[in-house]
């Protein structure tokens, strides 16, 4: 329930040849209608297949779903923008390798998530990106990054030498996405997952704990903690701030450090509860707690019991049934101080609007947090448009207080500038546009 703009149809190519036929058919007609790719188009909460701009034709590249190669040794896949989450992290079960898999359901796109820069349980997407395949706006086609060089296909490098491209593709209107390379992480031999219950009143040193257990390395991946409404809302029980933690390693290692995380979190008398996996499994209605823990191992098979929890609806009937979702995605500091500034101004959206937000903190390192803050709401006209509402008094809330998203949907982009540290870095990236796309055949997205 974005602005919906006029899309004057659907281009669905088959293979990369017929991209390039596309891109080029596009650059040959002047003032025509601008080519918007996605991958599975599943971009929930921040606008789905809507493009930003009026007037283009969308690119759906679902149908080129090759997985084209796949090293266990090496650590990386290549795969095409149709290729999931669930598809990828099927072929690496048993294997000592798995997939940085995201909390969205296990059919969205590993490349599409990662080209908008996604966060998954492990890290960021964007860290598993190590190379790119891309349809320049002349229809050109061009390996950016770092890709395995046949028989002897080396180690990882995708900054390669000199000046680095591949960044230029990732939340970008300068081209088209082909392949890539995705990093596939080592699999842990062994994994706990902690999940400590805390009250509000102690939300600021809750977090300032974590954080140091973060900063000492004793926690492995994205740690994260939702508040009520959020666990509520994917399908969990609690009536408190739920934090979860994974450790992973060896089977001595994890033994050890969760023993002295139980230790630290009982020490500190400020978790209500401490619960591990291996000792107190969730109960059977808890269904993030059950995502959670095997998101961590790399397994998105739990994913949709948590869809159909926050939309009501399986992945291919969301958009046309589902129920209403946005997403408000700011990077805060990782400190007790900033958590409980972001819950303060979440308390203010809901007095002013009458929409309760929810949020979960993903701990990315310990420095920054991936704030998700979602609004669920029925989807009628008049709960959507108070949804907006509240949705844009967060942004403007969060941006005043210094938080600032690092992803947009499709009626914000023009927090892009807003935003921008230094005017003269957006004129540098306008200039590369018109150098690379005179014609302008890509439409500027959400991030132009
Ligand atoms: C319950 C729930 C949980 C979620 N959990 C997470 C989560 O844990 N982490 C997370 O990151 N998101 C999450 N999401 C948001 C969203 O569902 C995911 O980000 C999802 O992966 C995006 O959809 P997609 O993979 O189909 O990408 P797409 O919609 O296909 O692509 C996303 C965007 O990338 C660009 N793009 C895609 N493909 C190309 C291409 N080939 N060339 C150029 N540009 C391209 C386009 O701008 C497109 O709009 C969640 C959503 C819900 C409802």
């Amino acid at each position: 329930m974005f602005d919906p703009r006029d899309v004057y149809g659907i281009v669905r190519p088959r293979d990369v040849e017929e991209v390039r036929d596309t891109v080029r058919a596009f650059a040959r007609a002047e003032g025509g209608p601008r080519l918007q790719a996605l991958s599975t188009g599943r971009n929930w909460g921040l606008g789905s297949r809507e493009p930003a701009r009026d007037g283009v034709v969308t690119l759906e590249l679902g149908g080129l779903d090759a997985v084209r190669d796949l090293s266990i040794e090496g650590g990386w896949a290549i795969v095409e923008p149709g290729v999931t989450q669930l598809r990828l992290a099927d072929l690496l079960a048993g294997t000592d390798r798995m997939l940085n898999v995201t909390a969205s359901s296990g059919h969205t796109s590993v490349l599409g998530n990662s080209i908008d820069r996604g966060v998954g349980l492990r890290r960021q997407r964007t860290l598993d990106l190590a190379g790119l395949e891309v349809v320049l706006p002349d229809g050109e086609l061009v390996r950016v990054g770092w890709w395995p060089n046949g028989e002897h296909p080396g180690a990882v490098n995708p900054q390669g030498l000199g000046p680095s491209p591949l960044e230029l593709f990732t939340q970008s209107d300068l081209g088209i996405v082909t392949a890539g390379v995705i990093r596939l992480l080592p699999r842990p031999e062994a994994q706990c997952v902690l999940r400590l219950g805390f009250g509000s009143s102690r939300l600021t040193e809750a977090v300032d704990e974590l954080r140091r257990w973060t900063a000492q390395g004793l926690v492995s991946g994205v740690l994260k903690v939702y508040d009520t409404v959020s666990t509520r809302s994917y399908g969990g029980v609690a009536d408190e701030y739920l934090a979860h933690l994974c450790v992973s390693g060896t089977e001595r290692s994890v033994a050890a450090i969760t023993q002295v995380i139980q230790d630290e979190a009982e020490g500190s008398g400020l978790f209500a509860r401490v619960l591990r996996s291996d000792r107190h499994p969730p109960a059977p209605d808890d269904m993030v707690a059950h995502a959670v823990e095997r998101l961590y191992a790399g397994d998105p098979s739990r994913n949709e019991a948590m869809l159909r929890s926050a939309v009501g609806r399986e992945a291919d009937r969301v958009d046309a049934e589902g129920g209403g979702w946005l997403f408000f995605l700011p990077l805060i500091p990782f400190t007790g101080r900033a958590v409980s500034r972001s819950q303060e101004l979440l308390a203010q959206v809901h007095a002013e609007t009458g929409v309760r937000p929810g949020s979960t903190v993903n701990a990315l390192d310990p420095d920054v947090v991936d704030l998700v803050v979602s609004f669920r709401f029925p989807r009628t006209e008049h709960h959507a448009e108070q949804a907006h509402r509240a949705l844009d008094r967060t942004y403007e809330l969060f941006a005043e207080a210094g938080f600032h998203p690092y992803r947009l949907d499709s009626d914000h982009h023009a927090w892009v500038d807003r935003l921008s540290v230094d005017p003269a870095a957006r004129a540098f990236v306008r200039r590369l546009k018109r150098t690379l796309d005179p014609r302008q055949v890509i439409a500027p997205g959400r991030y132009a």
